[in-house]
């Protein structure tokens, strides 16, 4: 009864674009989102999957996955996620990462990208580390942020990395670790290969990234 009265009040809604629907993402929302360019360097979006050298820059990380453009409903989706606090929205997105995992070569180690203590006690969770779970990972933390940092999304190129200098600290566990570190967004590729040079410095043999969207294509 007590349930009837609810669906009548308060009617299941997409928390993408607010229509009435059965799911956390309406079917119209998941079908608007577009996957990731097919031959596109996953890693810079740039060159060509197999032969791309626009990426050598990211000397540390070794192999990464994303799995939608960040545009229209898949931005949307993050952002209502981290912003407007729908965690329900993790278990979708994480179900649009996992085909990724069909590719990724072995690890032994799973990460989520940190965020600072300072941001995590004002947002209450990390969204890497909900989006690994939903992926059906276990998180493990061995990758600490240890300096607050702008949001990459706020700054543009060489800024990037020096944002990100001695941003990551990686615990001494990490060594001989093939790890995978998960995260929501990629944008320049900045941070997941700062978090591939920590872990790297720790002794990590091979780093992988997989995450939901990314920000910048060529094509
Ligand atoms: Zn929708
Ligand atoms: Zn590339």
């Amino acid at each position: 009864m007590l349930h009837a009265l609810e669906q009548i009040l308060l009617p299941p809604r997409c928390l993408v674009c607010g229509s009435i629907g059965q799911e956390e993402i309406c079917n119209d929302c998941m079908e608007s989102i577009v996957p990731v360019p097919e031959g596109t360097c996953p890693k810079c979006g740039i060159g060509d999957i197999r032969s791309c050298t626009e990426c050598d820059w990211m000397g540390s990380l070794d192999w990464l996955r994303v799995a939608a453009r960040y545009e229209g409903a898949a931005g949307r989706a993050v952002r209502n996620l981290k912003f407007q606090r729908h965690l329900e929205l993790a278990s979708p997105i994480g179900k649009m990462m996992k085909p990724l995992l069909a590719d990724v070569p072995e690890f032994d180690a799973v990460i989520p990208v940190p965020i600072h203590w300072a941001r995590l006690s004002v947002r209450g969770f990390n969204q890497a580390a909900l989006l690994a779970r939903a992926m059906g990972l276990a998180p493990l933390p061995l990758l600490v942020r240890v300096k607050p940092t702008r949001p990459q999304t706020q700054i543009s190129g060489r800024e990037r990395l020096v944002n990100l200098e001695q941003a990551f600290r990686s615990r001494s566990e990490a060594r001989g670790f093939r790890v995978l570190v998960v995260d929501d967004v990629v944008t320049s590729g900045s941070t997941m290969e700062a978090c591939a040079s920590a872990l790297k410095s720790a002794g990590a043999s091979w780093i992988g990234g997989v995450a939901f969207a990314k920000t910048q294509f060529h094509t």
